[in-house]
């Protein structure tokens, strides 16, 4: 192993024994037998509490933790974290419906999305959730809605800010956006809401997504609260409900440091008594997916056949882009950087030697590691991708060459 190349961050959440990953309390082989197959998504049920756990001690207790679901929304998954957090986040009618099912309370659910249905629309506001309208139209729509069941809808306006969150994996606010309504046109939105029969609950600004920075978040946290009160002034009543958003990343390529929480949950803390002492009756909410799960999962596949070309070596596995697409490249990188992978049945003893994993599709694409460092390994062991918990098999283009699906297990 090259000492100078950037390495990827320590992995501590999973055991070893005997040479072999633990998931679950489980050793992976094991795991695989009592799963029946390969490739197989494992999801470690005491890390997802451990994480909730970390995130209740180091964020001002005031902050309310909801998960935002389409990180993974596997309905075991989901139903875990519904006993742990605070509230569900959901970005469609079938996201809604599961996190219906966990029997979280609907005050508690709320419902984000550019190009919401007016079907979709109709079974949010006949269940009770918070819609997190994203335009004038949507909100005029759903008033309409809301007239003909006789619900006066939940909602909350999402806010295209006027601001980006710096260093972000993924931009979702500031400038031109599909997301959310521009901070500038909100007041005569809030002004128009006054003449309908909605039940205006707070707002809900998002900026971005897969952050490491404290000092992005921090900065992002101050003008989001900043933005918050301003808009509250031309609120039809007090705001109810404050979702700061989320963005809290994880490290996935070499170089990567983890974020340090501790320093996050501390500038907020310092922000927060401005907005208390003006919003007294808001509840902050933060809203996370990938920070929740994302460590919390590994996706395994088989090795088929070792092969050697030209000098370099070649794992096949059973596995590949079609089930792990963001592990092979394709899922918004620019540039293809490597996912942690090591061999499960071989973690620590034995020869070592570069290798890459590549997947048994028939493109360049389906690249799962390229000349990685890893245990020498042959047909029969077992692969594993970490930090797969989230935008893992949901995210991927499982029918792309008519291989077997994978399956998903919570342990
Ligand atoms: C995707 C999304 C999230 C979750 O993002 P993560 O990076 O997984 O934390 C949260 N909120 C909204 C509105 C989203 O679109």
């Amino acid at each position: 192993m090259n000492p100078s190349r950037p390495q990827h961050a320590p992995l501590s959440g999973f055991a070893i024994v005997d040479d072999c990953l633990q998931v679950g309390g489980m050793a992976l082989t094991r795991l695989a037998e009592r799963v029946g197959q390969t490739p197989f998504y494992a999801y470690d049920r005491a890390l997802l509490s451990a994480r909730v756990a970390l995130l209740r001690r180091c964020l001002p207790s005031e902050v309310q933790l909801h998960y935002a679901m389409k990180a993974n929304p596997m309905p075991a998954v989901v139903q875990h974290l519904a006993g742990l957090v605070d509230g569900i986040d959901v970005a469609s009618g079938g996201e809604l419906q599961v996190a219906l099912d966990t029997g979280m309370a609907p005050a508690h659910i709320s419902f984000a999305g550019p190009g919401k249905t007016d079907g979709e629309l109709r079974r949010a506001i006949a269940a009770g959730v918070v819609l997190n309208l994203e335009s004038a139209g949507e909100m005029e729509r759903a008033a309409v809605i809301g007239n003909a069941l006789g619900i006066a809808p939940r909602v909350a306006v999402r806010v295209n800010p006027d601001f980006e969150l710096k260093s972000s994996g993924m931009k979702m606010g500031g400038g031109p956006k599909q997301f959310g309504v521009d901070a500038e046109l909100v007041p005569a939105m809030l002004r128009r809401m006054a003449a309908l029969e909605l039940d205006f609950h707070g707002f809900h600004i998002y900026c971005g997504s897969q952050n490491l920075k404290v000092e992005a978040l921090r900065e992002a946290h101050e003008k989001t609260l900043a933005l918050a009160l301003r808009l509250a002034e031309a609120a039809p009543r007090a705001p109810r409900l404050l979702n700061i958003g989320g963005g809290f990343g994880i490290p996935y390529f070499p170089g990567e440091q983890r974020l340090d929480l501790e320093s996050v949950g501390i500038n907020l803390g310092q922000l927060l008594p401005a907005l208390r002492a003006r919003l007294p009756q808001a509840a902050i909410v933060t809203e996370l997916g990938r920070y929740l799960v994302g460590e919390a999962g590994v996706y395994v596949a088989r090795v088929i056949e070792r092969k050697v070309s030209r000098g370099q070596v070649f794992l096949v596995t059973d596995g590949g882009l079609h089930h792990h697409l963001a592990a092979s490249g394709n899922f918004g990188q620019v540039i293809r950087k490597n996912y942690p992978v090591a061999i499960g049945n071989r973690m620590q003893g034995g020869p070592r030697e570069t290798a890459s994993v590549v997947g048994p599709l028939c493109t360049p694409l389906d690249l799962l590691a390229d000349q990685m460092d890893l245990a020498q390994a042959g047909a029969g062991d077992l692969v594993v991708v970490f930090q797969s918990g989230a935008y893992g098999l949901s995210a991927s283009p499982a029918a792309f060459l008519g291989h077997p699906a994978a399956l998903e297990v919570l342990v």
